[in-house]
């Protein structure tokens, strides 16, 4: 049976009149409707202008109910646990605390406090409401169970704290249930999915950049049952520096862009409400012949150069990508390549029937050019599982005159929820800056940059060899066939486009963003089914780079009729350096330089993005 249609935003759903925490406090009549708490004071007397009047569901992270530790005290506790944005922009927890105390009894004031917990947690996860029928704590399913897998050195090493400090508070307050793992080296969390028994996993969510979820999804893809792993719903919860995939999500959300803390709290907010999104996966295929699976991006150029020459800037956070861009643009080089797709509004043509076709004019037998594997070598260090915290079952009320009595948690209220000692209730504030790390170069930020000849002059020589050496790929040796490319060295379809010349850069692209706020291809979607190609060519000068790139914060650079600038959606590419050296990513992690090509496996994967939908029920 189809579910009842949601009903309108302004419907009242719930209406009451309740009292506060603690008993002599003010006393409220509540609206709730689908997108809101509506809160109205009705004595000592209504506010002229009611402030914090109004509680958007999407700054709510949960709720539970409250009883009086006082047994003489009939009235039963909603306590609802909100982020609202403060003045100056960042958010803040707070806790509301309303009295149901309608009625003589505790047992009925309890089904009134759990009526409006229960309304309000199906709102929030996206559940019908029974259009006659009770609402009672029954509606809900048993707690979503979530994998988180923490990155301790994340962006600037603060992923364990800000997950301790903000996220488990957050995903308790939501009722979710939460096992934790600290990654303690690279590949660890690739090792973990791909042994996990995924039976009763309502998610796997990462927390740290980007290139921990990639490691998530190849995991998931590198086993004999991909089928069914890859639908395990991933979530991602951004404390790395390139958080890419997070500003998309925070932008589908519904959310205004933001950057740190901000976009934590944002995404923690979602992830509390749960709602899988299909994610368009790309399959690239290396040189060596090796595959891997991208959610974000294949980059080529001054992209890839700027990711991993900023790499030593990683204490800075995501202002790396900042200084990466001004020193990339004072040693800009070009590239010469060849990049051959597969436009969108082609009717995919099986490429084995290449073969007897005319040839197209990208065609090139491609000889493998696999780079020298050398062994990783990340920071190795151990990582016990620090101890967690425990909820705190106590409310504070600071200023209240009177002891005050203590409330405990309702059998009905949602399992994990709870006040956190010390945690919540400090106020959230955006962590300062760190100070650069020795040896970074002041003085080259400083310095102006010299603005480069109209034609950006090919580079004297080849770019400097990356930092770090590049990991053997880690290969995938399962998931679904790529029926739309032929092997790396063979023809190619002749319905590929081909462009050759002299590049500043090339990406691939599925999602909208390329950082967090760089909103690389504005019109993408997480399942549009599309890789979406971006390419700059040689020509372009530094300050109309400069100027491109300032202007992907708002996803405007495409309207600067800039000419070198080019743009096509396909279903599959391949990218042919010709340039004998350079720096190629997937997904902001390097890979080994050579041909490569990809195709989109339309919404393979299912990414954890907030409402609308829920968190499905497994076993
Ligand atoms: P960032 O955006 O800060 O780079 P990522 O999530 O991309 O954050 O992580 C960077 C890299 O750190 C990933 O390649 C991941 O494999 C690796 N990694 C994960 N856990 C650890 C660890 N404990 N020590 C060192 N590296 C790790
Ligand atoms: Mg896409």
């Amino acid at each position: 049976m189809a579910p009842p249609p949601p009903p309108a935003a302004s419907t009242p759903l719930l209406h009451g009149e309740f009292g506060s925490y603690p008993a002599r406090g003010p006393r409220f009549a509540l609206t709730l409707t689908s997108q809101a708490l509506h809160i109205q004071r009705l004595r000592p007397k209504p506010e002229a202008r009611p402030r914090g009047g109004l509680v958007p569901l999407a700054e709510v992270s949960g709720c539970c109910t409250l009883r009086s530790r006082s047994p003489s005290d009939p009235g039963a506790y909603v306590c609802i646990y909100t982020y609202p944005q403060g003045r100056r922009g960042g958010r803040r927890r707070a806790t509301r605390t309303f009295r149901a105390d309608g009625a003589a009894t505790y047992e009925e004031n309890r089904a009134e406090a759990q009526r409006w917990a229960s309304a309000l947690t199906c709102l929030l996860r996206g559940l019908p409401l029974p259009g006659d029928g009770e609402i009672t704590p029954d509606l809900l399913p048993r707690p979503a169970r979530l994998l988180l897998l923490v990155n301790p050195f994340g962006g600037r090493g603060l992923a364990w704290q800000w997950c301790k400090n903000h996220v488990l508070p957050m995903i308790s307050e939501a009722g979710l249930s939460f096992n934790l793992i600290q990654t303690e080296r690279q590949n660890h969390a690739r090792e973990l999915v791909q042994g996990l028994s995924l039976g009763g996993w309502d998610g796997i969510v990462t927390v740290s950049g980007d290139g921990l979820l990639y490691e998530v999804l190849n995991g998931l893809l590198d086993r004999p049952d991909w089928q069914e792993a890859v639908k395990v719903p991933v979530g991602i919860l951004p404390c790395g520096s390139g958080n890419a995939l997070a500003g998309a999500v925070n932008q589908h959300g519904g959310f205004a862009p933001c950057l740190g803390l901000d976009l934590l709290l944002n995404c923690s907010l979602l992830l509390c409400r749960g709602g899988g999104h299909p994610l368009d996966l790309l399959s690239v295929t290396l040189a060596s012949g090796s595959r891997c699976f991208s959610f974000l991006s294949v980059a080529w150029g001054f992209v890839s150069d700027v990711d991993i020459q900023s790499e030593r800037f990683r204490a800075l956070g995501s202002a790396r990508f900042t200084l990466g861009t001004v020193l990339g643009l004072a040693t800009l080089h070009t590239y010469r390549g060849r990049l051959s797709y597969l436009p969108a509004s082609a009717e995919p043509a099986s490429p084995t029937s290449a073969s007897g076709l005319p040839r197209a004019k990208s065609e090139l037998t491609l000889a493998p050019d696999p780079a020298p594997p050398v062994a990783h070598s990340p920071l190795h260090r151990s990582v016990s599982d620090l101890p967690l915290p425990l909820p705190q079952p106590a409310l504070a009320s600071p200023g209240s005159p009177e002891p005050l009595p203590i409330l405990s948690l309702n059998g009905g209220g949602p399992e994990l929820a709870g006040d956190w000692g010390g945690a919540g209730d400090a106020p959230l504030s955006p962590d300062p800056l760190l100070p650069s790390p020795p040896g970074s170069p002041k003085a080259a930020l400083l310095s102006p940059i010299t603005e480069g000849p109209p034609e950006v002059p090919a580079s004297p020589g080849p770019p400097p060899p990356p930092p770090t050496p590049v990991a053997p790929a880690a290969e995938c040796k399962w998931g679904p066939p790529d029926h739309l490319l032929p092997p790396l060295g063979s023809p190619l379809p002749p319905d590929w486009v081909t462009l050759e010349g002299d590049f500043v850069l090339m990406l691939a692209i599925s999602p909208s963003h390329l950082g967090a706020d760089l909103v690389a291809a504005p019109h993408a979607r997480f399942d549009d089914g599309l890789v979406h190609l971006i390419w700059v060519r040689s020509g372009i000068s530094r300050a109309m780079l400069l100027r491109l790139f300032l202007a992907m914060e708002h996803g405007s650079h495409f309207s600067l009729g800039c000419p070198q600038l080019g743009y096509a959606t396909a279903r599959a590419f391949r990218l042919e350096p010709l340039t004998p050296r350079g720096v190629l990513t997937v997904d902001g992690e390097q890979v080994e330089y050579g041909p490569l090509q990809a195709q989109i496996h339309p919404g393979l994967g299912t990414l954890l993005t907030g409402p609308p939908g829920s968190y499905r029920q497994g076993p």
